[in-house]
């Protein structure tokens, strides 16, 4: 399609949007008393009414009931997360039985690690790329000196990262894969991001998956960026493990509950560690207070505590709406808004003499999802209290990096021409 940067061709392309209607289904922040374009639902999705009305209900049956809710409840409390099985597992490309929602994203990652890193003497080392999210480095150095000692291995030794290639933005599949055939016999462990945080580069997670179980390590996917953005087959690929924060993308509100998948070909291997906890014991017996642990089938026999059903309820009324429209049309839109995002952004740099943007998240649709990343040479952070303070939400990296996660729930067309007018004013003020 050959786009145009005016406003009528925005608006066009919005009268075609299949999926217009939800924008109106989403709370946007004002600046000025003006709805802000918002770029940052890789970071918080905005609240939706479904998400609210499901929180209420909890709250009403919570008032109107008491503990009898656990049972009475308009949606009972005790069973509240099997309710995520099928739309979640939709989502993830899982069966339903090996999806399930618990605690919070790193949390998560650590107890997928009880299960699936278990390092001995010679086979130790954990594989992930360079400059991973903060959290997930914080947690492989952790994990790998609670072991360190016990088996004596040396921790320094144990964490390898997948580089970028001097002067390249991201990282080459080929160079994942040799990695880890180099470290072999060696490698317990593969846990990549499925979407860079940073740069939105998309990972071929099938390769790397099939390619760190021939040499027979555990693979499992941080998922924070990919869950509601790009198209997951974690069954299929064979993934062992993975979790994901519900946060971003998929809008259940700020630090909220995290997801997470275990293959079923793991579900009955008796040699597995796990944490466990009274929610993830028999269903059928979980309330007659037995002393022997007796895991419930499938992802749930993870499970530990009673759940909360607080933090639950947003992320069921998002888990229902994604289902609702399934990947597909999502991931349809998002091919078609990203793309002409990054044609107006072209369009304002060829304007500007001063300016270049270079966008450093891959050009290939297969490595690439809603988020942008842009670095916007000759131009400095007053550009981004600029945008800030006339109604677009971005985020900052230093030294000038623009993160831009164009939505496909509830972005529109015409935001994407109106930043552009936005940005065009921003630079020739400075
Ligand atoms: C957002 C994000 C997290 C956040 O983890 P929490 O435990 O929810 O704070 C972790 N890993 C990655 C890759 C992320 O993008």
């Amino acid at each position: 399609m050959s786009f145009q940067n005016t406003r009528e061709f925005a608006q066009e392309l919005d009268r075609q949007d299949e999926l217009k209607a939800y924008r109106n289904e989403f709370i946007f922040p004002k600046v000025k008393g003006k709805q802000v374009i918002y770029f940052t639902g890789n970071s918080l999705g905005l609240q939706s009414k479904r998400a609210k009305e499901y929180v209420d209900e909890v709250m009403n049956d919570w008032g109107n009931l008491a503990v009898e809710g656990h049972f009475y409840a308009e949606k009972p409390w005790w069973d509240y997360h099997e309710r995520f099985c099928q739309p979640l597992s939709e989502i993830v490309g899982a069966k339903p039985l090996e999806v399930g929602v618990m605690n919070t994203l790193t949390v998560n990652l650590h107890l997928m690690m009880v299960s699936f890193y278990k390092p001995s003497k010679t086979k130790f080392k954990i594989i992930c790329e360079e400059k991973a999210f903060p959290s997930d480095q914080y947690m492989f150095q952790s994990q790998v000196d609670f072991h360190a000692k016990n088996i004596g291995f040396d921790p320094k030794d144990a964490i390898v990262e997948v580089k970028r290639r001097e002067g390249e933005h991201n990282i080459r599949l080929e160079d994942v894969v040799a990695k880890i055939n180099e470290v072999g016999d060696e490698l317990a462990l593969v846990l990549i991001g499925g979407v860079n945080y940073y740069t939105g580069q998309v990972f071929d997670m099938k390769t790397i998956t099939a390619a760190g179980q021939k040499v027979g390590a555990y693979v499992g996917w941080d998922l924070a960026h990919a869950v509601g953005n790009v198209e997951l087959k974690l069954n299929e690929w064979g993934v062992d493990f993975a979790a994901w924060c519900s946060y971003k993308y998929m809008n259940s509100g700020p630090g909220n509950i995290s997801g997470f998948f275990v293959h079923e070909k793991h579900h009955h291997d008796k040699d597995l560690s796990r944490f466990a906890g009274w929610y993830g014991h028999n269903k059928e017996r979980r309330f007659l207070m037995e002393s022997q642990f007796d895991p419930v089938a499938g992802a749930n026999g993870w499970q530990i505590s009673n759940l909360p059903v607080l933090a639950m309820a947003p992320y069921l009324a998002s888990v229902e709406m994604f289902k609702e429209i399934g990947m597909p049309k999502l991931i349809q839109k998002r091919n078609l808004i990203t793309a002409y995002l990054e044609f107006i952004l072209h369009e304002i740099d060829k304007e500007i003499p001063s300016t270049e943007f270079e966008v450093i998240t891959p050009a290939s649709q297969e490595e690439r999802a809603c988020q942008l990343s842009v670095y916007i040479h000759g131009q400095g952070k007053e550009l981004f209290h600029y945008l800030m303070e006339n109604g677009v939400i971005v985020d900052w990296r230093e030294p000038n990096v623009i993160r831009m996660a164009p939505v496909p729930l509830y972005s529109s067309f015409e935001d994407m021409y109106e930043f552009g007018q936005i940005l065009k004013k921003g630079i020739l003020k400075n």
